[in-house]
């Protein structure tokens, strides 16, 4: 018999993404990944918690709660170092309504992006460090929860470069690397990404749960 497990986004994106990074674990438990769109009742819950995982479990617990299915929410962002790991849970709305009314995803992300480049535009490429966190909790309708981080390391570069990804892709080297985020192919990105590595550590969280 198919379960259905509900993931707390309506971004038809990260939900693929899932299914990809969980494919054969969804096999091997007969499981269907669904977006939050796809089933009744499902809330949108604000982010009012101050932590990764604190916002990833108030969504997995609200989904899991209103619709009797278990759960799975993510929250993630960037924390860079000289700024005290700011925007960090504020990324998504770090320059606030600078974008104007009505700005699209993409003018939200540019003013984003183009803020912190003037924030940290002074200091010198030795003290530029930077992770992407992705905090994913797993919530069970009978009060069970368990949560995961994943994170990847790298430094804020000077110029945006490139055009795949979103959001601050564009001004974050890996470590190791000298290509932005936003020049790597999604697989690429997938394999070293914060989401890519927490998707990737629930799989046991996942098996233990409900297999
Ligand atoms: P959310 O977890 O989907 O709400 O993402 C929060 C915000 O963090 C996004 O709007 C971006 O500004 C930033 N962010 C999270 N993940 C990434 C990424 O993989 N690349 C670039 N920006 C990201």
């Amino acid at each position: 018999m198919t379960r259905r497990l509900v993931l707390a986004t309506r971004n038809e994106h990260k939900v693929h993404e899932l299914r990809q990074i969980l494919a054969d674990l969804v096999d091997e438990l007969g499981l269907e990944i669904v977006g939050a769109g796809e089933v009744d009742g499902a809330p949108d819950v604000p982010e009012t918690e101050v932590t990764f995982l604190g916002n990833a479990r108030l969504k997995a617990v609200a989904l899991a709660d209103a619709t009797g299915l278990p759960a799975v929410a993510d929250d993630s962002g960037l924390a860079v170092e000289v700024l005290g790991g700011s925007p960090g849970v504020f990324s998504a709305r770090w320059s606030g309504t600078h974008a104007g009314p009505g700005a699209s995803r993409a003018d939200v992300d540019r003013a984003n992006l183009d803020l912190l480049l003037e924030q940290v535009a002074d200091v010198p490429d030795e003290h530029r460090a930077a992770a992407f966190v992705c905090a994913a909790v797993l919530a069970l309708p009978d009060g069970r929860v368990e949560g995961v981080q994943g994170r990847v390391e790298g430094t804020i570069v000077r110029e945006p470069r490139g055009t795949g990804g979103f959001g601050y892709d564009p001004v974050f080297v890996p470590a190791g690397d000298t290509r932005t985020l936003a020049e790597y192919s999604d697989t690429e990105k997938n394999a070293i990404s914060h989401r890519g590595t927490a998707f990737r550590a629930l799989a046991p969280v996942l098996r233990d749960l409900l297999g």
